[in-house]
């Protein structure tokens, strides 16, 4: 028996390597100057598969992968079904924030009820946020480059994953509101965690006690 990774390239896959290394597992490559979408590791019966960090949990889903990292942004909107999430990573950290101009008077808007336009790539989260407030909201999907929509008129506010802060700046937005802190959660199959319970079960606890 094998079981399979999905990870993201950049920061989760740069996040994760201590923790696999906890597990005993190392990549016989690095995806970011590979183009192979399949990674071996030290151990012949553990692989990688390279997917978009939004697609993570779908692969653990449909059990192409036996489980994956993925940040709890993408989890929302994902829904999580077929999934099991055993352990918070602690990595990969930032917050899902409201983001506007800086001479937007978000405060008073939302005060006014009047009825925000608002761009994001997370649209379920940004929906149940603005509805616990009672804000009315236009929601405008994009796929990235947020800060941009409310530089050329498309939306009064952002919804968005900050850090440092320095992509709002270079761009004359502010954090106007946090609604949530974000992580990397462990992602597991939930059929797979039964008939791979041996192969799954050290990975896991050997990421539970890395990240202690
Ligand atoms: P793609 O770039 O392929 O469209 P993506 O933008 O979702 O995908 P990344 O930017 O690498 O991919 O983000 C992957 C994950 O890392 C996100 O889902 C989130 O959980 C986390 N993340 C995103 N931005 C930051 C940040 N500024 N600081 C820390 N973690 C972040
Ligand atoms: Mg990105």
């Amino acid at each position: 028996m094998t079981i399979t990774i999905a990870l993201s390239k950049g920061r989760i896959f740069d996040e994760t390597l201590p923790l696999l290394a906890a597990a005993g597992i190392v990549p016989a490559e690095n995806p970011e100057s590979s183009r192979k979408l399949i990674i071996g590791t030290n151990r012949s019966d553990v692989s990688l598969v390279i997917v978009r960090a939004s697609d993570v949990p779908t692969y653990v889903q449909y059990g192409a992968a036996d489980i994956g990292i993925a940040g709890k942004d993408v989890l929302i909107e994902h829904g999580g079904a077929g999934l099991y999430q055993p352990l918070d990573l602690n990595i990969a950290r930032c917050r899902m924030c409201v983001a506007a101009p800086l001479g937007f008077d978000y405060a008073n808007a939302v005060k006014q009820g009047a009825r925000l336009r608002i761009a994001t790539k997370y649209v379920l989260t940004a929906r149940d946020h603005f509805a616990a407030k009672g804000v009315h909201v236009d929601l405008i999907k994009l796929y990235g480059s947020m800060e941009l929509a409310p530089l050329v008129g498309l939306a009064d506010a952002i919804v968005d994953l900050v850090s440092s802060g320095s992509t709002l700046k270079a761009n004359n937005l502010i954090e106007v509101e946090e609604i949530m802190p974000i992580s990397s959660r462990l992602v597991v199959n939930q059929a797979a965690l039964k008939v791979k319970h041996d192969l799954l079960q050290p990975v896991i606890d050997a990421f539970k006690k890395a990240v202690k």
